[in-house]
């Protein structure tokens, strides 16, 4: 499908209103809600507490869980939230046993239905080995967990560089204007080693300017879209899974 009629299927569908909940040290819950119904979605509750309070304030109640993965950041914070508003979780089926309250167990080409949006399941192994991501294109949205991060990836804990160099260049193939809503904000970090990998590289000085100025004024530096980490990202970027498990490797170990 072109970018045109993506498009097309956003406007008629409309976009969902979707706010970002700071929780733990650098993780973003996300909330997503559909004004016509009351719909809330909540992706990735670390803090069971901080997505209810953020919820509450809106007025809205959340009615659905989404887990990327089995980290206890993205997951600790279910049975509050359930408890609080008997919500029923959807997540990867693969981790099942890794972490406690999945009610629908998800497979890569489940389709999940998220207030009049649709989310695609993509299986995006690597950070884990379990690990999905909500592909919602008819809102022109995606929440990668810890998968695809602003100008960076999640740490190979579990997956191979071929098995997320794979899930990346999947991601890559979303249309530019999707906006991405990862779950840690590691921009600042992440582009500064991108400037050091890439001296005198124009979008990642660039980038790395506009970042570091929305960290001062205590802004968030999420969503950023497909195109933008096409241009910037060093581990979009990479040509082979070779490149990016170098990349990988020198991220790891800088300070
Ligand atoms: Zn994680």
């Amino acid at each position: 499908m072109g970018v045109d009629a993506e498009y097309g299927r956003v406007v008629m569908a409309g976009r969902p209103e979707i706010v970002s909940v700071p929780a733990l040290s650098d993780n973003y819950i996300w909330l997503l809600h559909d004004p016509a119904s009351g719909h809330t979605a909540c992706v990735d509750p670390g803090d069971g507490a901080a997505a209810l309070a953020a919820a509450d304030t809106r007025g809205w109640r959340i009615n659905q869980v989404l887990i990327t993965h089995w980290h206890p950041d993205h997951t600790a914070g279910i049975a509050a939230v359930v408890g609080a508003t008997g919500a029923e979780v959807w997540g990867p089926e693969a981790e099942r046993e890794k972490f406690a309250g999945l009610n629908h167990g998800l497979v890569d080409g489940d389709a999940v239905a998220v207030g009049r949006w649709t989310a695609q399941v993509w299986h995006v192994p690597g950070h884990t080995l379990g690990h999905i991501a909500f592909i919602m294109a008819d809102a022109g949205v995606a929440f990668t967990g810890d998968t695809l991060f602003a100008g960076g990836c999640g740490r190979l804990f579990e997956g191979t560089p071929e098995q997320m160099f794979a899930s990346l260049q999947r991601l890559a193939t979303l249309p530019d204007e999707t906006l991405v809503h990862a779950a840690h904000e590691y921009t600042v970090s992440n582009y500064r080693f991108a400037a050091h990998a890439f001296p005198g590289d124009a979008a990642i000085e660039r980038r790395l300017a506009e970042v570091e100025a929305l960290r001062q004024q205590g802004e968030i530096t999420l969503p950023t879209t497909i195109g933008e980490e096409k241009a910037s990202n060093p581990f979009l970027r990479a040509r082979d899974a070779a490149e990016f498990a170098l990349l990988r490797t020198g991220k790891d170990s800088f300070r």
